[in-house]
């Protein structure tokens, strides 16, 4: 990324791949403009944000005409690194782990689980969805010869923290972290932590404490 993308602010970022999805559907629907009232209906983000992050994009919406979708589309192709597809290894084929192995990823982004890591004899040596799965003490190992980045963590929560020091020392830079486990790493790794059980305990609560307005 050049510094230039680099001073988009964080927030801001964060919409990218929301924006990016609902983009690209437009654009295999023939749709060569969209405005900020309709983008903001379809992502759910108010229209004058959407008009303030475009700002930073150097996409200027025209009165009358709304954005082009084309050149909204390749900018964050860019920014979001879809000229290139990003390999991530995975940590733990249990039942969250494999359904990730059969998840297609590249059909909304162009990030690749390429391998795998698990204990169980019963896993090791084998593939899902052509994906190879190989023993966690080889971690370190299998990933010396491969330029991967990224992990996703679905072990047991007692296994998350060995790893996450044996993922550091492989030189991962980010872990998209599923386990309950806070997780402490050099300050150079980026931790992502997704905590389903939470986030639906969270949905529920927010359900009943503040129920949406009927239409
Ligand atoms: P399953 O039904 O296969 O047990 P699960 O998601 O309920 O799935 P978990 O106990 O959460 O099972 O474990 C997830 C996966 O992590 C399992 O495949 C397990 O073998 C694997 N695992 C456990 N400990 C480690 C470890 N130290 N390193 C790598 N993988 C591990």
């Amino acid at each position: 990324m050049s510094q230039e993308q680099l001073k988009i602010p964080q927030a801001t970022a964060k919409r990218l791949p929301l924006y990016y999805r609902f983009l690209k559907n437009l654009s295999v629907s023939g749709k060569q403009r969209v405005s900020s009232a309709e983008l903001a209906e379809a992502v759910k983000v108010d229209s004058a944000t959407i008009r303030r992050d475009f700002s930073y994009f150097g996409a200027l919406g025209k009165k009358g005409y709304g954005y082009n979708v084309n050149y909204l589309l390749s900018f964050f192709a860019k920014t979001l690194s879809q000229d290139e597809t990003t390999p991530v290894a995975l940590i733990g084929v249990g039942n969250l782990g494999t359904a990730f192995l059969h998840y297609n990823f590249t059909k909304n982004n162009n990030t690749m689980i390429q391998l795998a890591f698990d204990v169980d004899p019963n896993k090791i040596g084998t593939e899902i969805a052509d994906v190879p799965i190989y023993h966690i003490n080889d971690i370190k190992k299998e990933l010396a010869t491969r330029e991967i980045d990224v992990a996703i963590l679905t072990v047991p929560v007692g296994a998350a923290q060995p790893i996450a020091d044996d993922l550091a020392e492989a030189g991962i830079k980010g872990i998209l972290n599923f386990t309950p486990a806070r997780l402490t790493v050099p300050p150079h790794i980026r931790v992502h932590h997704i905590d389903l059980a939470v986030e639906l305990q969270s949905l529920v609560y927010f359900m009943k404490q503040y129920p949406v307005e009927q239409q």
